[in-house]
C-alpha cells in the first residue's frame, strides 16, 4: 500500500498535537523503547470520533506528523491512509475504559519487558524515576503472552489497568498512558528507566532499600510537579533536535545499546 499524506482535514489543532505525538513517539526511540517497527502512540480525537493512531510498518524513530490514522474504537478507519497496526484494541479499549486517558502509548522497551516477564517482581520506587509510579504500582496483566489483537484482551488489559498509569504485558511489553503528551512520554521514559536501574540492582546482586511510602508521596510532589514535567518534556524536545541534527529523523538507537 502507498501512503499519503493527509493533513487531517485541515484541522490544524490536531496536526499540531499529532506533530507534538510524533516527536514522543522519536524521542521514547531514544529512550530504549525502539523494537523494529513495532510500538506506537496514539491521540483521543478531540471531536470524539476515535483516535489517531500511528500507522504501521514504521520505526518510532520515523513517526512524522502526518504517520497517523483515525480510527473509531471499533478499529474501522476514518482518516488517513497507511497500514493499521494489529494490537489497535489495546488503545480503543483503554480509552473507552479511561476518560480520563488522552494518549496511550505501547512498546517493547527492553528493561521494561524483562520486569514485566520475572513472576512476581513488583516495580519499586528504588530511584527517583520509580518514585513516578508509587501511588498506583505498575500492574501485570499475564492472561496470555501473545500480542492485543482481540478485543476481549484490550477490554482484560483496560481492567488489569484500573488507574494506573502503566502496566506490564508479560513476556510482551508495556502500555502507559496520560492526559497529556507530556505525562505519556515522562511515563514510558520513566517505567524503562526505573526497570533499568531495578534490573541492575538484582543483576548486581544488590539488596534495595526500600523507602518510606509517606516519604515518597511527598517526594512525588517535590520532584514531580506540572511545572518540572514541563521542563523534562522540553529537556527531551531539545535531545531530540540535537540527536536529529546530526543523525536526521530515522536512526534506531542500537549504537546505544
Ligand atoms: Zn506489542
Amino acid at each position: 500500500m502507498t501512503y499519503k499524506p493527509t493533513r487531517y482535514d485541515a484541522d490544524e489543532s490536531i496536526a499540531a498535537v499529532l506533530d507534538d505525538v510524533a516527536r514522543a513517539h522519536r524521542i521514547l526511540e531514544l529512550e530504549g523503547h525502539g523494537d523494529m517497527s513495532m510500538g506506537h502512540l496514539s491521540y483521543r480525537d478531540p471531536w470524539g470520533r476515535g483516535l489517531w493512531l500511528k500507522r504501521g510498518n514504521l520505526a518510532l524513530s520515523e513517526v512524522e506528523g502526518d504517520d497517523f490514522i483515525l480510527i473509531d474504537f471499533d478499529g474501522a478507519v476514518l482518516q488517513g491512509t497507511g497500514l493499521r497496526h494489529i494490537e489497535w484494541p489495546l488503545h480503543a479499549e483503554i480509552m473507552r475504559a479511561r476518560p480520563d486517558v488522552n494518549f496511550v502509548g505501547h512498546s517493547h522497551a527492553h528493561y521494561a519487558t524483562v520486569l514485566g516477564a520475572a513472576e512476581g517482581e513488583k516495580l519499586m520506587p528504588y530511584n527517583n524515576h520509580g518514585v513516578w509510579f508509587a501511588e498506583h504500582d505498575v500492574p501485570r496483566y499475564d492472561k496470555t503472552a501473545h500480542i492485543i489483537t482481540e478485543v476481549h484482551r484490550g477490554v482484560e488489559v483496560a481492567e488489569a489497568l484500573g488507574e494506573a498509569q502503566a502496566i506490564f504485558l508479560a513476556n510482551h511489553g508495556v502500555a502507559f498512558v496520560g492526559a497529556t503528551v507530556e505525562e505519556v512520554t515522562l511515563t514510558g521514559i520513566f517505567l524503562e528507566k526505573a526497570s533499568r536501574f531495578q534490573v541492575d540492582m538484582r543483576s548486581a546482586g544488590l539488596t534495595p532499600i526500600t523507602p518510606d511510602p509517606e516519604e515518597i508521596k511527598e517526594k512525588f510532589a517535590r520532584i514531580y510537579p506540572k511545572k518540572a514535567q514541563g521542563n523534562f518534556w522540553m529537556f527531551f524536545n531539545r535531545r531530540l533536535e540535537r540527536y536529529e541534527e546530526h543523525f536526521g529523523i530515522g536512526m534506531t538507537t542500537d549504537i546505544q545499546h
